[in-house]
């Protein structure tokens, strides 16, 4: 079966590999669609940042080089010994995340603290193949009336969804969301459908912007734009009850932080080293700083409203590619093309239809 597998920066191979098999606990799931991420795209640009080197993941076992793709979904094709979630021929979406399931955090069923955490496609074998090895645990049965490419966006979308249960947002409150990828988007599709809206968003791109707009912004700013803060003030009337940084960078940190009402939020959803804040300006008015990480309980609620019509997740979807076809029509392009979404990569084009 063919795989992209990933040696180093800008170093994706395509190559044949023996089909792998599901020990227990395990299903192989030929994939329908898998969507490219802003990670897989750090991890060609300019990686190794997650990908194991030399020591593998503890639960996956894998090390580089590895198959990258975290959102997939296709049809099981093989389970494993002691597999009851799923059938042989169940459509399944795939919640990347690994767990250990013994872990402070497991037990508390936060398991996206796992000590171990890791993302298949990242830390272990991925989507970007025709066929993968998967622990059960990740899988969630779609119902016929949910599409492959549907279920292509849940994951960045649980990505925002998880933001947003983070954060105190409220329908009626207002929020501003920085940075437009699709993170970003995501966050405004979901927000609108928790009734938020007031919803403003910010980026460099005027691409980007015009797509907020689409997603249902009420207002888009220039990043760049000055006296930004006070302009949110102006707009919110008062300051803005919750900030989405998904942008990661100190820059947008500040400008959250400075576009808050009293007793505001900023919610870190971006990856960002070491930045500074001002610590007086927090403290004084009682602002809120917490970060988000990956997702935990979201898929089901997510799948229900897709299966209920109530969201479009296909609105994300720019483009759909071949295998062959991901490096310089996926990669390439989401890397110098900002009107470019969410680009998938269909390896079975049978599935495609599904
Ligand atoms: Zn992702
Ligand atoms: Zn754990």
């Amino acid at each position: 079966m063919k795989a992209l597998r990933w040696h180093a920066a800008r170093d994706l191979r395509l190559s044949d590999l023996p089909a792998p098999q599901p020990g227990p606990g395990e299903v192989l799931v030929q994939v329908a669609y898998c969507g490219i991420c802003g990670s897989d795209l750090h991890e060609y640009a300019d990686g190794p940042h997650s990908i194991p080197q030399q020591e593998p993941h503890p639960l996956s076992g894998c090390r580089a080089p590895l198959t990258l793709g975290h959102e997939f979904c296709g049809l099981v094709l093989a389970v494993g010994a002691g597999v009851e979630r799923v059938q042989v021929g169940s459509r399944v979406a795939v919640e990347p995340e690994y767990r250990c399931g013994d872990c402070q955090y497991c037990r508390a069923g936060q398991y996206n603290l796992c000590q171990s955490m890791g993302f298949i496609g990242l830390m272990g074998d991925g989507g970007f193949a025709e066929q993968v090895r998967v622990p059960a645990y990740m899988l969630h049965p779609l119902p016929d009336s949910v599409s492959f490419k549907q279920a292509a966006v849940l994951e960045p979308a649980a990505v925002a969804f998880h933001a947003l249960n983070q954060s105190r947002l409220l329908a009626g409150d207002s929020c501003v969301v920085f940075g437009l990828g699709p993170i970003g988007l995501l966050l405004i599709l979901l927000a609108r459908l928790r009734g938020v809206e007031r919803i403003f968003a910010v980026d460099i791109s005027p691409e980007r912007r015009q797509l907020a707009r689409d997603f249902g912004a009420l207002e888009v700013l220039d990043g760049h734009a000055a006296n930004l803060p006070q302009r949110l003030h102006e707009l919110s009337g008062g300051g803005i009850d919750t900030a989405f940084e998904a942008a990661g960078s100190q820059q947008t940190l500040s400008l959250a932080l400075h576009s808050l009402r009293k007793g505001g939020e900023v919610v870190l959803v971006g990856l960002m080293g070491e930045v500074s804040v001002d610590a007086f300006q927090l403290v004084n008015h009682e602002l809120r700083l917490l970060g988000s990480v990956g997702y935990r309980n979201a898929y089901p609620p997510l799948i229900e409203l897709l299966a209920s019509g109530r969201l479009d997740l296909t609105r994300a979807v720019t483009r759909c590619v071949t295998l062959e076809q991901a490096v310089e029509h996926g990669f390439e392009t989401l890397l110098r093309d900002k009107s470019q979404i969410k680009v998938l990569v269909n390896p079975n084009p049978s599935l495609a239809k599904a």
